[in-house]
């Protein structure tokens, strides 16, 4: 299996490759050359199975030759050892045909685990087959800086630089990665939106010479490993289920849905993909409008999808256009250069063959926890309550059952379930020392090379 670059200028590189490298050099994204098939029989089969079992058959088909059988076993094996929940992604009924995908039992409670576990482990794996160090640098809305920090925290030859935008992520988000104690962990609190932390990611990867010299690599959803892991749990769900679902997906980057999609192009019969927003909506005026265009970012009660620029919509683009590497290059570069891109009437309704979309405000978010709370006795998150108050807009739209991505814990946003319940939802266990732990972040204004100076200067201290 050979990956290739959604932008069609760089060399075919293996898993190992591409997982070490996170964005393409050509700054495109990787995707397989083509895309392994399952079989329906061997889905269905999977009903019976082990979540790790699942997920080592997945896998197996991206990574080739990279590791062998059993160093992936043991990896992915390891990566789920400690989830709370027997079944790591548990699919949970809440009314006729509506059910929940729990994603948030692994360690940082929000489904960032899901795949960082298993690519943290990898990683190094991989690292150590190479030789050399690496230097992860990862713009977080809130959940990828907790689940890199607990993957790749205390790791050899790794270094990783965590950048958070400064009081736009809850104060359990916050204390999850700046209270974590490794020596290889650095948190950057950017003064600015997270968008502005990716485009300081993407610049730094766009500096060659800086690039080269730190080894930079990327562990966020641009990274191919992590949409690979996230495609299992629409394969778990829909096998314990026994037929075709619509999923509803609680959306910032577009990386977990673009993993429903990669299911569907592996042979899942999948009935809607519903990408979910809030007020930021690139997303779902894109897929409503044509027109991809950002706006400014707003603050709102699901801080994790306080994103403008949804990166993996360009992997969507790509596989829309038949894969048509210099129409996606042309097009990255003109929304780049003038933030908004008219969709062209075929991409559009090949994109529409799968996806639907809907935003919700606050105030509906919030209505949507107290509904769920009221009518289930169940206690869902923000940004799980987006998914539930989306779907309820794009009613006839969405064929039953519907399943509901359920991303985070409802302890990590601890206020809007209060507000929405006037209940507070007690800290698990795992987070039982989040408030005694001492912070250690550094506040930096979003500028290139105040944040460059900031990273050579942890790596080759004078
Ligand atoms: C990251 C995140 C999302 C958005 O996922 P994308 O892959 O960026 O679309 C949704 N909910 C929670 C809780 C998250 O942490």
């Amino acid at each position: 299996m050979r990956y290739i670059s959604t932008r069609g200028q760089a060399a075919p590189q293996s898993f190992a490759d591409i997982l070490l490298a996170g964005l393409a050099p050509d700054g495109g994204l990787f995707l397989p050359e083509s895309w392994p098939q399952i079989p329906a029989e061997e889905i269905f089969g999977f009903a019976g199975k082990r979540y790790a079992g699942v997920a080592f058959a997945i896998l197996k088909r991206f990574t080739g030759d990279s590791f062998t059988d059993a160093e992936l076993r043991e990896d992915i094996e390891a990566a789920y050892s400690d989830f709370d929940a027997p079944d790591i992604a548990p699919l949970v009924q809440i009314g006729p045909q509506h059910y929940l995908l729990e994603l948030f039992h692994g360690p940082t409670l929000a489904f960032k685990d899901i795949a960082m576990q298993v690519l943290g482990r990898l990683f190094a794996r991989a690292l150590a087959k190479k030789g050399g160090k690496a230097t992860v640098v990862a713009a977080t809305s809130g959940d990828t800086g907790s689940a890199a920090i607990a993957a790749l925290g205390g790791l050899p030859n790794i270094d990783v630089f965590v950048m958070h935008p400064k009081g736009r992520v809850s104060e359990v988000q916050r204390r999850q990665m700046t209270t974590a104690p490794f020596d290889n962990v650095y948190n950057i609190a950017l003064e600015g939106s997270f968008d502005d932390a990716q485009t300081i990611v993407k610049q730094l990867f766009a500096d060659k010479t800086f690039a080269n010299a730190a080894h930079l690599t990327a562990v966020n959803s641009i990274n191919f490993a992590r949409i690979a892991a996230q495609s299992v749990y629409y394969f778990t769900a829909t096998a314990k289920l026994g037929k075709a679902a619509s999923f509803i997906v609680p959306t910032g980057n577009f990386g977990d849905v673009f993993a429903g999609e990669a299911a569907m192009r592996m042979g899942l019969s999948v009935n809607r993909l519903a990408v979910a927003t809030n007020a930021n909506d690139i997303m779902a005026r894109a897929l409503n409008t044509g027109v991809y265009a950002s706006g400014a970012a707003q603050g709102t009660l699901s801080p994790s999808m306080d994103i403008q620029v949804a990166s993996n919509f360009e992997r969507a683009l790509f596989e829309a256009s038949g894969r048509d590497a210099k129409w996606t290059a042309d097009a990255m570069q003109s929304f780049s250069r003038d933030g908004s891109l008219a969709l062209p009437p075929s991409i559009l309704s090949a994109l529409r063959a799968r996806y639907s979309a809907a935003q919700a405000s606050d105030e509906e978010t919030l209505a949507a926890i107290a509904r769920v709370h009221r009518d289930t006795g169940r206690t869902i998150d923000p940004h799980t309550a987006v998914g539930i108050a989306a779907a309820a807009k794009m009613g006839n739209a969405l064929q039953a059952p519907l399943v509901f991505l359920s991303t985070a814990h409802p302890a990590k946003f601890p206020d809007a379930v209060a507000q929405a319940t006037g209940q507070k939802v007690p800290l698990p266990a795992r987070l039982a020392a989040l408030y005694d732990g001492v912070e250690r972040a550094t506040v930096l204004p979003h500028d290139l090379g105040t944040v460059r100076g900031f990273i050579e200067e942890r790596l080759h201290p004078a």
